[in-house]
């Protein structure tokens, strides 16, 4: 961290702001410039509060030089992680695509998508069986008939499956079924369900939070990883912004600063990040041309009828173009697909 300070900062103050550093446990490194003295606070403390230090007076600003997130940080492994999940290999040179429904809402709906998919290419079949919905009175999922059915179809046209955990209580069932355990954006910041998750052996996939920093976003990837479960990925899914023209702001720059600042890979959901049809499939590609290490895509064989989130659905024939389309992106940029 490094303090910078009021050029006129008394010596007073500047002894008091480096007692507090070392009461903190920090090496201070003074540097006393033409119009600022800038103090070097050295020493690793992750879950030390910089704005401890803001608010002290004579401070100008704080810097923070070192990631409060250490395992998730791409210092921890430079050349970036690859996991194999169900025989796929995510975040090396391939982009895997993993492709259903919002919800899984009966057999014929999951198996009639789940083989359109499979035959367009996706490697992964989704589809909620408990739901998050923003209302109480939507649809909330078929529960553990859901996730049966689910893995059938899944079998069926050789896909593995992923789908999401809400509570923990629900972790040992899902993971019985799914080969990915997805955390949903509502749930990013549920520290008990990341810790629980921790303890598993199962992949685990973090939606970035409706209003999550991509710090934050990081931080909450730390509490799985820190458990021991070292399979984290992260699926940008669009966040809240002023904008009201699409459901969410899909943050395409993310992609990017996700792949500097960390080594475990990035998925990229372009339904939720926009949720509007036609334009999921510009931003499939746009993702994939950020360097985002797959995609998660919600395709409904009857959207109009869907229980959730049939608007941002795509028929499964622009399904199949999406994938011929994102194809082309993938080996311009020098990979293949998964
Ligand atoms: C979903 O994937 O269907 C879902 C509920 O996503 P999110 O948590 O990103 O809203
Ligand atoms: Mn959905």
């Amino acid at each position: 961290m490094i303090v910078v300070l009021e050029p006129q900062a008394t010596e007073t103050q500047i002894e008091d702001i480096i007692r507090v550093l070392h009461d903190h446990g920090f090496d201070v490194h003074r540097s006393t410039g033409v119009q600022h003295v800038v103090l070097g606070a050295i020493g690793v403390h992750p879950e030390f509060d910089h704005r401890q230090i803001q608010v002290l007076d004579g401070v100008s600003e704080v810097v923070r030089i070192t990631e409060p997130y250490k395992l998730s940080s791409r210092a921890f492994n430079r050349q970036g992680s690859v996991f194999t999940i169900a025989g796929v290999p995510i975040g090396g040179p391939e982009v895997v695509v993993m492709a259903g429904p919002c919800s899984v809402e009966n057999e014929v709906q999951i198996f009639t998508i789940a083989e359109k998919v499979a035959h367009a290419g996706a490697r992964f079949l989704r589809g909620g069986a408990f739901k998050p919905r923003t209302s109480p009175y939507a649809f909330q999922g078929m529960g553990p008939d859901g996730l049966k059915l689910l893995r059938k179809a899944a079998d069926a046209f050789k896909l593995g499956v992923i789908t999401e955990v809400m509570e923990k209580d629900q972790i040992a069932l899902v993971a019985e079924y799914a080969d990915i355990l997805q955390v949903g954006a509502r749930n990013m910041q549920n520290y008990s369900l990341l810790r629980d998750l921790g303890r598993t052996s199962k992949p685990v996939m973090l939606k970035r939070g409706q209003s999550a920093t991509i710090d934050e976003w990081l931080m909450a990837a730390e509490y799985v990883l820190a458990g021991g479960n070292q399979q984290v990925l992260l699926c940008e899914r669009g966040i809240r912004t002023f904008e009201t023209s699409t459901r969410n702001t899909m943050d395409i720059g993310a992609i990017p600063v996700i792949k500097k600042k960390s080594h475990l890979p990035i998925i990229a959901d372009p339904s939720h990040g926009i949720g509007i049809r036609d334009k999921v499939v510009p931003m499939a590609r746009a993702a994939v041309a950020a360097g985002a290490d797959g995609l998660m895509v919600e395709v409904h064989h009857d959207p109009d009828h869907a229980k959730s989130d049939g608007a941002q659905s795509l028929y499964p024939d622009q399904f199949e173009n999406m994938m011929l389309e994102v194809k082309v992106i993938v080996e311009a940029i020098g990979r293949k697909m998964a």
